[in-house]
């Protein structure tokens, strides 16, 4: 066994797991008023977790389609903003949604959703918004499809929510809870809505309405600034880690352990903060947890998803940044062109499309070699009426395991548990989307990290009152798609 200490003793030590956004923005937040002594424990090769990107043939990917939205927090943009310069761009939304079988722009503009929306699909919402008053509202327990119904009324529900739902978490919304529906439904009544795309309209809009960041190099570049700029200020990043246990003495966390090679390390600290998904940190408890917590974290689910590279042989192939499928003859939740999202002029005669496919292991999909999901996808755009008809020169696929936290009816109950004996701990702090199971943007995992950084204090505690005060504003977060 080896002891593994800090660099600099007089200082609390902090030591990272995972160095996703939550774990990298902390290790700056940390390291920017030399607060702390920070180490980063991260099982891939670099940093961004599901925020990183890469390059397949010269064009930069990322794990779906992702956006920096201006909605951040502005401490958070600023400094993202500050480290990326330049390499920042401010990018025009330009998506398309099937709705009702035809393609309307996404985000919904007004007169675009006028002209296109099929005329009985448009008269059917406009009959759900004028009756609202008189629908008889549902009795008994709410679910995600109660709160739908007596909302938004039954076009929208059943012609968008509802399948799309079904794809991305693989339950009916009946199954789902509320929290789903106040998480990530941006407009509660069909007014709402409409009041939303009136705000697209010239003279209403602000600056940033209908518009999003994103970097030259990918989203991942702003994971890799981030950590970088946590590494200039003196965070120690160690990747490729495999962590074994975490040593806890009664209700004290004491140390994290890993292995290398055929060597035990102790990470001994004052605190350790852990943005890895919650049900691994609970596995990985020394001694394990009581049996409830155990069996809550048994029962907690995520959701996984493929995604699916297509490279094809042409410049562009459409000019939107994404497309998005609620309906469920088409598998895949999203398809974006990732060239679109940073405006690339290279390489000449090459583009990819990406596919967001929901899926867990175990279900067909998972285990299926690329060329037949490359064949699949091509089968699919076909039906939506994209033919692919120009040469393909393969697909390449990723899997990732925790895609979205599953809301479904029992979740509150298991997390709740789970949270209750994580809070009870001394020496350990869980945030960010896995280490609060949240169904969160990239920008509320910083203002996570932010804030467990303002919460240690001088002498390496957490001042737990502040921190149920920043676990209240966390609520308030809501996705942007
Ligand atoms: C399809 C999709 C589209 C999205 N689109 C957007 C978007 O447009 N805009 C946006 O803002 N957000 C988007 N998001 C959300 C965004 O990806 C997350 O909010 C963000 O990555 C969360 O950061 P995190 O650090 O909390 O978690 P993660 O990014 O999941 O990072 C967790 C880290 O922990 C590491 N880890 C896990 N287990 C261990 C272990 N045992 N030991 C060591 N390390 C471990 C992982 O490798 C990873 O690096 C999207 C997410 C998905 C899935």
């Amino acid at each position: 066994m080896t002891q593994q200490t800090s660099p600099q003793s007089t200082l609390p030590s902090v030591r990272i797991l995972g160095a996703g956004p939550a774990g990298i923005a902390a290790a700056l937040a940390l390291r920017k008023h030399n607060q702390a002594t920070v180490e980063v424990l991260e099982r891939a090769s670099g940093p961004g977790g599901n925020s990183t990107s890469f390059q397949i043939d010269g064009i930069w990917c990322d794990y779906g389609s992702h956006r920096f939205h201006p909605v951040a927090d502005p401490a958070v943009l600023g400094d993202v903003k500050a480290l990326l310069g330049d390499d920042l761009l401010l990018q025009p939304r330009h998506g398309r949604i099937r709705l009702g079988g035809a393609w309307v722009h996404f985000p919904l503009k007004p007169l675009d959703a006028l002209l296109r929306l099929p005329k009985s699909f448009a008269i059917s919402l406009l009959g759900d918004s004028l009756t609202k008053k008189f629908r008889k509202k549902s009795t008994g327990p709410q679910t995600f499809s109660t709160v739908l119904y007596d909302g938004l009324g039954k076009t929208i529900a059943e012609n968008f929510y509802f399948p799309y739902v079904s794809k991305l978490w693989g339950l009916p919304p009946e199954k789902l809870a509320v929290t789903l529906a106040e998480r990530r439904v941006s407009g509660s009544s069909v007014g709402k809505i409409l009041l939303k795309m009136a705000r697209m309209l010239p003279g209403l809009r602000a600056p940033t309405t209908g518009r999003f960041f994103y970097p030259r190099k990918g989203f991942g570049q702003i994971s890799t600034a981030v950590a970088a700029a946590a590494e200039a200020k003196g965070a120690v990043f160690n990747y490729g880690t495999n962590i074994t246990r975490i040593e806890r003495e009664g209700t004290s966390v004491k140390a994290v352990w890993t292995r290398e090679g055929d060597q035990d390390l102790r990470h001994a600290s004052d605190q350790i903060y852990s943005t890895i998904p919650l049900t691994t940190l609970v596995k990985l408890m020394d001694p394990p947890p009581p049996p409830e917590v155990i069996a809550a974290a048994n029962a907690i689910k995520f959701r996984g998803m493929i995604l699916l590279y297509l490279i094809l042989e042409t410049d562009q192939f459409t000019e939107f940044d994404a497309h998005y499928f609620p309906e469920l003859s088409i598998p895949i939740s999203r398809m974006s062109e990732t060239k679109n999202y940073y405006s690339a002029t290279g390489p000449k005669g090459l583009t990819i499309l990406c596919a967001e496919l929901p899926c867990d292991a175990g279900e067909k999909w998972w285990d299926m070699s690329d060329a037949e999901l490359g064949a699949h996808f091509c089968t699919w755009l076909a039906g939506v009426g994209l033919p692919v008809t120009v040469p393909v020169r393969r697909c390449e696929t990723r899997r990732i395991a925790h895609a979205y936290p599953v809301y479904d009816l029992e979740y509150e109950a298991n997390f709740d548990k789970i949270d209750n004996w994580l809070l009870s701990l001394d020496g350990l702090l869980s945030f960010g989307r896995q280490g609060l199971f949240a169904h969160d943007n990239t920008h509320h995992a910083f203002a996570m990290a932010y804030a467990a950084a303002e919460v240690l204090t001088p002498d390496g505690r957490i001042d737990k009152t502040r921190w149920a005060e920043h676990r209240e504003e966390f609520r308030s977060h809501r996705v942007e798609d």
